[in-house]
């Protein structure tokens, strides 16, 4: 049973590489970047309160994403074991993530941070807009995601390599050798 974050800048493959952990690690993989885009899609009260965020690049509000992350790790699916992918991303989620660990009653394993350098991060990003046609993969709001991940999700990482948590993985690639150094990490 594992309980695992998956941290990195946008680009760095950590939905890709979550998908695999989940199946290799018999976990379910949360990401709430998939979330608010489904719910954006399906034009819910989630979506069209998420929606101008997500197309701006910017946080959606700490306090929707909590929410919606304390429901999510109370179905049945998370009892045991989960990855989350895309959150915390900031400070104060990390501190409201705490406190929801604390009310479910169980612990954080291990934060996997996927690393890769920036200019790999906006040619990749670049790549996946012609092929997804995500509505926040055009270059200005990849940047700025960029810009939003140094700022407000690099600090959090900090915090969980003082608390002795962080794994580090060279993000850089083909799929499946990043898999394997992450499946060599998560046993070290
Ligand atoms: P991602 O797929 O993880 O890159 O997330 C896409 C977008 O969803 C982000 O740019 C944010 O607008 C939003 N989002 C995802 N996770 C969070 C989070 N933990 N807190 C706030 N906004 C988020």
């Amino acid at each position: 049973m594992t309980r695992m974050l998956i941290v990195g800048p946008p680009g760095a493959g950590k939905g890709t590489q979550s998908k695999k952990i989940s199946q290799e690690l018999g976990i379910v993989a949360i990401s709430t970047g998939d979330i608010f885009r489904e719910n954006i899609k399906g034009e819910t009260e989630l979506g069209k309160e998420a929606k101008s965020y997500v197309d701006a690049g910017n946080l959606v509000p700490d306090s929707l994403t909590n929410r919606l992350i304390e429901d999510r790790l109370s179905w049945d699916d998370a009892a045991d074991g989960f990855l989350l992918d895309g959150y915390p991303r900031n400070s104060t989620q990390v501190q409201a993530f705490d406190e929801i660990l604390a009310r479910l009653g169980v612990e954080l394993d291990i934060v996997l941070e996927l690393t890769a350098d920036r200019e790999e991060l906006v040619s990749r990003l670049t790549k996946r807009a012609e092929a997804e046609g995500r509505s926040d993969d055009n270059e200005d709001v990849i940047r700025h995601r960029l810009e939003v991940f140094e700022q407000e999700t690099e600090p959090m990482i900090s915090e969980y390599r003082s608390r002795g948590l962080l794994k580090q993985v060279d993000g850089l690639g083909p799929i499946d050798e990043v898999n394997a150094r992450i499946m060599e990490a998560l046993k070290a």
